[in-house]
């Protein structure tokens, strides 16, 4: 009796300790041990086979001593011994990426008991992300071994992917949301400290966009969003990233800028959005500011000096482009904003004082134009002077008549 029942217990200790297959020593017997051993390999069985996880065990020297069918199937081995020759293959084994592989080997080495870790495996039919458990088994006889499980989560992982996306992403336009904002810009403002270059940011807002909405409804005002989006989408280069900020508002980051680059982008947007005829709405402005990152500067004086020229851009008349950099604005909307307009209700009905104030706003202009096109000192210099001396005779001129 103790015979054959020393010899079955030795049988399970061996294939606990990895020496041996799913194989009961006494299986062959025709006796109840037989029985008995058969049982007991059986119910082993049973429990690798139908278990909807890949189950392995690891020898010392970290090879596969067994894998049950499912985790065969994953990685389209037939037996143990192509599961080893797949693990051995170069560049990363059963593993997508080498360093997957590396964390693996280390865990292995790793002298604690439970060792979980995440990683995207080669698998029959492509890669496939799976949660990896190692338990560490020291045995009786001092060697170690491991018991491993391979779950397959891709489905929760591309899930996971995908709200993480969502959470990024603005669902009325698709474009990436304010939270998308913030990681690209830390991104950017680091990556500029890094290796110098200077990022510039352009912020819109669409001009009188509540009367939009009061006037046409909300759907339409939704509408005008999406074709806003569009538009501006494709006015960027592939390397600019376009947000929207929130509500009716936007926001192009650039990698790489000048106060000039930055403003022509913006001045292409403006015009493309300009040119869409909205159906029932008709044209749509928006108001841009601009400001090209200083070096060091932290994100929120950038942001911040966007946010005033943006609000400049609204202040001096909508559908504009303000650059923080030369606060003056750009070339097209100087010559609006500083262009004195003579109009006939200016005029007093005394000849002589009504041609002499004619006569400053032409001089006034001439000044200012040289100043804006950069003219030579010399030549502003000359106007200034005119205009000067012209002032000086009016003045005394209007004192005179005045008193008359
Ligand atoms: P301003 O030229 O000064 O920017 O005028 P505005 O009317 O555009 O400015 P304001 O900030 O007062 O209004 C913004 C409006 O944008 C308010 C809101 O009705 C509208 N808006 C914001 N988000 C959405 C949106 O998702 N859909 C629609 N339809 N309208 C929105
Ligand atoms: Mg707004
Ligand atoms: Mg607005």
């Amino acid at each position: 009796f103790v015979h054959p029942f020393q010899s079955l217990m030795d049988g399970i200790r061996r294939q606990e300790t990895l020496q041996g297959t799913i194989q009961i020593a006494g299986e062959e017997r025709h006796d109840e041990f037989g029985r008995l051993a058969r049982a007991i390999r059986q119910m082993s069985e049973r429990w690798v086979r139908s278990m909807p996880v890949g189950l392995f065990l690891l020898d010392a020297a970290g090879r596969f001593a067994f894998a049950n069918p499912l985790m065969m199937a994953q990685f389209d081995c037939k037996n143990l011994e192509e599961l080893n020759v797949r693990a051995a293959d170069p560049p990363g084994g059963l593993f997508a990426d080498q360093s997957a592989q590396k964390r693996f080997q280390a865990g292995l080495k790793d002298e604690t008991e439970l060792t979980v870790f995440e990683a995207e495996m080669r698998g029959a039919s492509g890669p496939f992300w799976a949660d990896i458990r190692l338990r560490r088994v020291l045995n009786q006889d001092g060697t170690v071994n491991w018991e491993g499980v391979l779950l397959d989560i891709q489905e929760k992982k591309e899930q996971e992917r995908h709200l993480r996306q969502e959470a990024i992403t603005d669902a009325l336009t698709n474009l990436p949301n304010r939270k998308n904002f913030q990681c690209v810009m830390e991104e950017e403002t680091a990556r500029a400290d890094r290796y110098g270059g200077a990022p510039a940011l352009l912020m819109f807002d669409l001009d009188h966009f509540k009367q939009v909405n009061d006037q046409h409804g909300h759907d339409r005002g939704d509408e005008v969003l999406v074709a806003v989006a569009d538009t501006a989408r494709h006015s960027v280069r592939k390397t600019d990233h376009l947000f929207r900020w929130g509500g009716e508002e936007f926001a192009v980051l650039m990698p790489e800028g000048s106060p000039e680059s930055a403003s022509f982008v913006a001045e292409k947007i403006r015009r493309n959005l300009e040119a869409i005829v909205h159906p029932g709405v008709g044209t749509v402005t928006a108001s841009f500011g601009v400001a090209v990152r200083h070096v060091g500067e932290s994100e929120s004086d950038w942001f911040r000096r966007v946010d005033q020229s943006l609000y400049l851009a609204k202040r001096r008349g909508r559908n504009r482009i303000v650059c923080a950099e030369d606060g003056q604005g750009t070339p097209a909307e100087r010559q609006t904003l500083i262009h004195l307009f003579w109009q006939d209700r200016l005029a007093c009905g005394h000849p002589l004082i009504d041609a002499q104030h004619r006569e400053l706003f032409l001089l006034a202009n001439n000044v200012s134009d040289a100043v804006f096109h950069q003219t030579a000192a010399e030549d502003i210099g000359t106007r200034f002077n005119r205009l000067c001396e012209h002032f000086s005779l009016h003045m005394q001129d209007e004192e005179r008549s005045l008193q008359e």
